[in-house]
C-alpha cells in the first residue's frame, strides 16, 4: 500500500498544504521583480523533508509534486507545461534528500566540513538534474537554446538551495533557541551590511567579493544557523543587485547565452561555501572547548568539583580573604568514607560507584550556597565553608557524618549502609589565610585520629585547637 492508514494521514495533509502555500506563494511573488529571481520552494521543501523524514517516500514525494501541480493549474497554467516543470522542482527535492538523508546526522545536520561539502554538492547534483530534464521535457516551452535553458535552471537552483537549504539543516530546535539568551556581537553584523552596501556603490566583477571578510568574521563569530541566515541575505541581496546592474558589470557576450546574471549566480555560490565551512570548524571548536573545561571542572561520576576545579576556586577564597581587612572565618573538611574497599569487594565496582553517587548527592544536599564540595579522588572528598570557623563548623560536620549514616543505598533486594570520617581545620575571624597546603595537610591529620579513633567520628585539627 503507498498510502498510510488514516490515523497517519495528518502529517501527509500538512506536506501537501506546506507544498501548495509555498509554491502558491513562489507564483504569486513573481512580478515582484527581485523575488521572481528565485525559486525557493524546492531547497525549503528538500530541507523540511531532511529534518522531518517520515513522510519522505514515494507516498509524500507524489504529494508534493501533486501540490505544485495544483497550485499551478490554480494560477492558470496549463496541465502540459504544469505537470512536466514541477517534475523539474520535484527532481530536485528527490535528489537533495537521496543524496543527503543516507548521512550520519552530524554531517547532514552541517556540523563537520565533510556536511558542508556534501550539501555543497547535493545542491550541485539536484540542480544538474533539474536542468537536464528541463532541457529534455521544456523544449518546446523555451525560445532560448538548450544550453541556455540549462545553465539559466542550473544557476539559479544550485545558487538558490546553497543559500536557503543551510538555514533549513542548521535551525535549531525551537526550545533550543529559546535556552540561548546570550547577547549576540552586533560588530561583524554591521561589517557585513557595509561591505553588502559598499559592493553596491563600488560596483564592477570584484565587488561581489567585498562581503568575503565580514562573511568570515560572522563565521567564526556566530552559530552556523546565524551565518546561514546571513549567507542567504547576502547571496539573495548580491543576485538582486547584479540582475538589477546595480553593480554595472557585465561579461563579454562571446558564448551566447551564458548571461552575466548566472555567471554572478555560480559565483555567490562559490563564495557562500568559505563562510559556512568556518562556522561548522569554529562552532565544533567552541563545543569542543566547553566540553573540555566541562570535564576540567565537574567529576564525571559524582558530579562536584575536580581536584583542579577545586583548588583554583580555594585558592581565590584564602586570597581574596587575605585581601579583606575583617577577614571571615573559614573551614576545610576531609571526608572519607569508611571501608569502601568492603563495598567493590562484595557487591562489585557498579554498586560502589553508585554509592560514591549517592553519597555526594548526600553532602551536596546537605550544603549552603557558596560551599565547596570536591572529589580529591577514589572515596575521598574536601568541603569547604567559607564564613564560618572551625569551631563552629564542627556541628555542620557532624550533620554531615550524621546525613551519611543514614543513607541507604537500595541494590537489588539489599540496603547497603555506609559511614564516612572527617577530618577538619580552618582559620578563625581577622586572622591570616593560611595556604590551602597546610589546611588540607591539618585537616588530613585530623581524618587520620579519626579514622585510628574508630571512624564515624569528626576530628579537629589539634594546631588549629592550640590557634583558636
Ligand atoms: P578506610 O576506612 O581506611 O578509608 O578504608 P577504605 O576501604 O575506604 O580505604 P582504601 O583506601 O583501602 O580503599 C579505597 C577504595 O576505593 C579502593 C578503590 O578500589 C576504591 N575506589 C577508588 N576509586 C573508585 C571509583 O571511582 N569507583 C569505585 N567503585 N571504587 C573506587
Ligand atoms: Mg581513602
Ligand atoms: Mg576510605
Amino acid at each position: 500500500m503507498v498510502f498510510p492508514a488514516q490515523s497517519r494521514l495528518l502529517p501527509y495533509l500538512a506536506l501537501f498544504g506546506l507544498t501548495f502555500a509555498l509554491t502558491l506563494g513562489g507564483i504569486l511573488a513573481r512580478p515582484i521583480e527581485s523575488l521572481s529571481l528565485f525559486w525557493p520552494v524546492n531547497a525549503v521543501l528538500a530541507g523540511v523533508l531532511l529534518r522531518y523524514p517520515r513522510q519522505a517516500g514515494v507516498a509524500g514525494f507524489s504529494l508534493v509534486w501533486l501540490a505544485m501541480v495544483a497550485a499551478d493549474l490554480a494560477c492558470g497554467s496549463d496541465w502540459v507545461p504544469a505537470l512536466w516543470f514541477n517534475l523539474c522542482n520535484l527532481s530536485v527535492v528527490v535528489t537533495v534528500w537521496l543524496l543527503l538523508t543516507r548521512l550520519p546526522r552530524l554531517h547532514r545536520r552541517m556540523r563537520t566540513p565533510y556536511g558542508v561539502l556534501s550539501v555543497f554538492g547535493a545542491c550541485a547534483a539536484g540542480a544538474t538534474v533539474a536542468a537536464s530534464l528541463a532541457c529534455v521535457m521544456a523544449a518546446p516551452w523555451f525560445e532560448q537554446s538548450l544550453r541556455a535553458t540549462w545553465l539559466a535552471w542550473f544557476s539559479e537552483q544550485f545558487s538558490t538551495s546553497i543559500l536557503v537549504l543551510p538555514v533549513l539543516l542548521t535551525a535549531p530546535s525551537a526550545r533550543a533557541l529559546l535556552r540561548n539568551t546570550q547577547a549576540i556581537r552586533l560588530a561583524p553584523l554591521l561589517v557585513l551590511l557595509g561591505s553588502l552596501a559598499l559592493s553596491i556603490v563600488f560596483g564592477g566583477p570584484g565587488a561581489i567579493a567585498f562581503p568575503i571578510a565580514a562573511l568570515l568574521w560572522c563565521a567564526w563569530t556566530y552559530s552556523p544557523f546565524l551565518v546561514s541566515l546571513l549567507t542567504l541575505t547576502a547571496g539573495s541581496t548580491l543576485i538582486v543587485a547584479v540582475a538589477q546592474n546595480l553593480m554595472h558589470f557585465s561579461l563579454p557576450q562571446s558564448e551566447p547565452g551564458v548571461t552575466t546574471l548566472m555567471s554572478a549566480r555560480l559565483g555567490i555560490a562559490m563564495l557562500v561555501l568559505g563562510p559556512l565551512v568556518v562556522a561548522c570548524v569554529s562552532q565544533a571548536n567552541r563545543s569542543l572547548l566547553a566540553r573540555l573545561a566541562h570535564q576540567a571542572t565537574i567529576d564525571h561520576l559524582t558530579g562536584v568539583l575536580t581536584r583542579s576545579a577545586f583548588t583554583r576556586r580555594a585558592n581565590a577564597l584564602l586570597e581574596s580573604r587575605q585581601q579583606h581587612a575583617q577577614a571571615l572565618p573559614l573551614t576545610l573538611m576531609m571526608l572519607d568514607i569508611d571501608h569502601f574497599k568492603s563495598i567493590n569487594d562484595r557487591h562489585g565496582h557498579a554498586v560502589g560507584d553508585q554509592v560514591l553517587r549517592q553519597f555526594a548527592r548526600t553532602l551536596q544536599d546537605q550544603l549552603h550556597e557558596g560551599e565547596l564540595l570536591a572529589r580529591m579522588g577514589g572515596e575521598e572528598f574536601v568541603v569547604i565553608l567559607p564564613g564560618l570557623a572551625p569551631d563552629r563548623a564542627k556541628f555542620t560536620a557532624e550533620r554531615l557524618r550524621r546525613a551519611v549514616q543514614d543513607l541507604h543505598v537500595v541494590h537489588g533486594d539489599a540496603r547497603l549502609q555506609i559511614t564516612v570520617s572527617i577530618g577538619l581545620d580552618g582559620c578563625a575571624a581577622d586572622t591570616d589565610s593560611p595556604s590551602l597546603d597546610a589546611l588540607m595537610a591539618r585537616a588530613d591529620e585530623a581524618l587520620y585520629r579519626a579514622k585510628a579513633h574508630g571512624r564515624n567520628r569528626v576530628e579537629q585539627a589539634l594546631a588549629q585547637r592550640q590557634r583558636v
